[in-house]
């Protein structure tokens, strides 16, 4: 019998979401379960590691910050540093589990398992999807095979890697999906299909944060069809480091922007072409006016600038926006 025991970290969440009536998915309080009320849900399945759990936050993911993923990244590398534990599983809401997902990705070295995990349903609903989302997430959080794969996350009975999930849809169960590559394996089977994309796993060694540090503040901007160029000189003037333009089609800087555009970076502030789109990379075309975020979405874009920036890493974000480490 193993020694070895899996740390689980919980954040709040649908998965921990209680409500009054079993039969309404939508009218719940997130968060509101502990560690122990979601394990008493999976019963006692024998072919669990032990488990030691941890509670971080009791949120709905809607509130969730930067502040919030360094003390979560401290907490996984923390758990991880324990010679027993031999991987981590994080419930967390799913409204904004993959800029968590990212976010540890990049700054969690690759090594034993970190696996987030969520739910669409209430703990309390009929039917509720968590109980099996949380017990597949334990089961791949101890597979050998799940090590040095980068962060992953396991929902509705896929394996997929942090790095190319979003959430694409508002209530459907299978919420949380990776629409231009799919799955890296199956949870239910607990086996692997493809390793995820190389490179990007741990690229921003934690320790290369200082103990106190926060993360600049950079705005993304979501450029509608005549959406205001002075939008830009309003994030500088809020002390924005830096600006993600989630821009029309492949990155299309509107003509009306540009020179709101330059005026911002002659002001010091970093700001890169994204798209608004949801599937494709952004055009080199223009990348001499203003970089583009390549193959990284503008939530994605967003945190490489400022882990770039907190860390003082020259040429971070190209290279991940060019889809390497
Ligand atoms: N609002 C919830 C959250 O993100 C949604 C969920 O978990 O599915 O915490």
């Amino acid at each position: 019998m193993s020694t070895g025991h899996i740390t689980l970290l919980t954040t709040g969440g649908t998965i921990a979401g209680r409500g009054a009536h079993a039969g309404n998915a939508s009218d719940y309080v997130a968060g509101s379960m502990s560690a122990t009320d979601l394990l008493t849900a999976l019963g006692h399945p024998d072919d669990l590691p032990r488990i030691e759990t941890q509670e971080l936050l009791s949120i709905d993911s809607k509130d969730m910050t930067p502040e919030h993923w360094l003390m979560i990244a401290r907490a996984v590398e923390a758990a991880r540093a324990s010679a027993s534990c031999q991987g981590v599983v994080i419930t967390h809401g799913t409204d904004t589990l993959e800029e968590t997902a990212w976010f540890l990705h990049l700054v969690c070295s690759p090594g034993k398992p970190v696996v987030l995990t969520a739910a669409m349903r209430p703990a309390t609903a009929l039917s509720a999807d968590g109980p099996m989302n949380l017990y597949q997430a334990l089961c791949v959080a101890a597979l050998p095979e799940a090590r040095n794969h980068g962060v992953l996350v396991v929902m509705n009975d896929q394996i997929l890697a942090a790095s190319e999930i979003a959430k694409t849809h508002t209530h459907a169960l299978d919420a949380i999906a990776a629409p231009r590559t799919g799955t890296v394996g199956n949870a239910s089977e607990r086996t692997f299909c493809r390793p995820p994309a190389p490179g990007s796993a741990g690229c921003v060694p934690l320790a290369t944060l200082q103990d106190d540090a926060t993360l600049p503040e950079v705005d993304i901007l979501h450029v509608a069809a005549g959406s205001r160029p002075a939008l830009l000189a309003e994030a500088h003037e809020r002390g924005c480091a830096g600006v993600v333009l989630a821009l029309p089609g492949n990155g299309s800087l509107p003509d009306t922007w540009r020179d709101a555009a330059l005026g911002a970076v002659d002001n010091g502030v970093r700001v890169i072409r994204s798209s608004r789109v949801a599937n494709g990379s952004v055009s080199t075309r223009t990348a001499a006016i203003l970089p583009g975020s390549g193959v990284l979405n503008p939530l994605q874009a967003r945190i490489a600038l400022m882990l770039e920036l907190a860390t003082g890493t020259s040429g971070l974000f190209a290279r991940l926006a060019a889809g390497h480490g």
